[in-house]
């Protein structure tokens, strides 16, 4: 079957001395790995360059199966988000948020608002906005996309409303509880001030131009990043690769 559509490249690895393997994220199939031969080779008159990660490509493709690997047979770059290349933070986000979706995903599984939602990320990397904003965004929304978003507005267990300086997200239970309840479970857990909490539930609802609104204090900045660092860790068992390039990384 020769399929022709969108994809944002979330991966690629040199393969023998022509070839690249890559990891996309398609608009209607999802995450699909494929072989793109002959495509480090510049006389490729297929190919209008190489594949690196972030392009947004069109791109047209053999697929036989699902389990065997796709081929590439032509593509053409619709944008290169030049200014994500601009410095290295912007690049360190960038390839944070191709790093979430890789993992977050399965292939074949197609999801058109985690696309969407990851170009225009890519979009406002590229156009300068505040990354550390546009990290924290993504990653709510797409829970959101992904049917994994915990619950924020009241306690989870007792379903009480969430008061006090402190509550605690307990990843078990997808949610944050009062201080009552986290008395009675064993679960591991993460301490996070209500200010934090407030900033996790107006990402929730707020659409992008909302973004420009939000001011993160550093130790808002630094709890947000344990709360997505400990919720995936919860759920991948692992950490994402690119965790250390943002960690320690503000505005
Ligand atoms: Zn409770």
């Amino acid at each position: 079957m020769i399929i022709k559509e969108e994809a944002i490249v979330l991966k690629s690895i040199n393969y023998s001395n022509s070839s690249q393997i890559m990891s996309l994220y398609t608009k209607h199939h999802g995450k699909i790995s494929m072989l793109a031969k002959g495509s480090r080779n510049k006389s490729a008159k297929q190919f209008a360059g190489t594949f690196e990660p972030t392009i947004h490509v069109e791109i047209v493709y053999r697929e036989k199966d699902v389990n065997v690997l796709a081929i590439v047979r032509e593509f053409e770059i619709i944008d290169y988000f030049y200014g994500i290349r601009s410095s290295l933070k912007y690049m360190y986000n960038a390839f944070y948020l191709l790093d979430f979706v890789n993992e977050c995903t399965t292939s074949h599984d197609p999801n058109q608002g985690l696309f969407q939602l990851l170009h225009t990320s890519l979009k406002y990397l590229s156009l300068g906005a505040n990354a550390e904003k546009t990290r924290f965004f993504f990653q709510i929304k797409a829970f959101i996309l992904l049917g994994v978003m915990p619950i924020l507005t009241e306690c989870c267990a007792c379903t009480k409303p969430l008061v006090g300086s402190y509550v605690f997200f307990i990843p078990k239970e997808s949610g944050i509880v009062c201080r009552r309840c986290k008395a009675n479970t064993e679960s591991a857990f993460l301490q996070i001030s209500m200010q934090t909490l407030r900033t996790l539930q107006n990402l929730e609802v707020m659409p992008w131009t909302g973004l420009k609104k939000i001011n993160l204090s550093q130790r808002i900045v630094n709890e947000l990043n344990m709360f997505f660092r400990f919720y995936l860790h919860s759920f991948l068992y692992k950490e994402l690769r690119t965790f250390k390039l943002i960690g320690n990384s503000y505005e």
